[in-house]
């Protein structure tokens, strides 16, 4: 949970808030996506991330050290990431139709 200045508490959420917002990014469902966090090296799915949501977007934690691992934010008709948290974001595509 994160307190605010104003006393105002956020809950954590995890990761799987991020299903729709990164999904019509990627046109996935990026929840099994496996990142890399920057801060600690450990790798975990997009769903294991601490999740808090703001007014501005979301911001997604490590699980493992607390650091930012990725933000997410609609910005009118775009969505904008910022990925500097992440040293990798590998994404499974579907498999081919046949
Ligand atoms: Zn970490």
């Amino acid at each position: 949970m994160t307190v605010h200045d104003d006393g105002r508490a956020t809950p954590a959420l995890d990761g799987n808030v991020l299903a729709g917002r990164l999904g019509e990014v990627f046109g996935v469902d990026v929840t099994s996506a496996r990142v890399i966090c920057v801060g600690c090296g450990r790798g975990q799915c997009v769903a294991e991330l601490v999740l808090y949501e703001t007014g501005m977007g979301a911001t997604a934690r490590c699980r493992g050290c607390g650091a930012v691992v990725l933000r997410a934010a609609q910005i009118r008709d775009e969505v904008v990431l910022d990925l500097r948290g992440t040293r990798t974001l590998r994404v499974s595509l579907p498999a081919p139709a046949v």
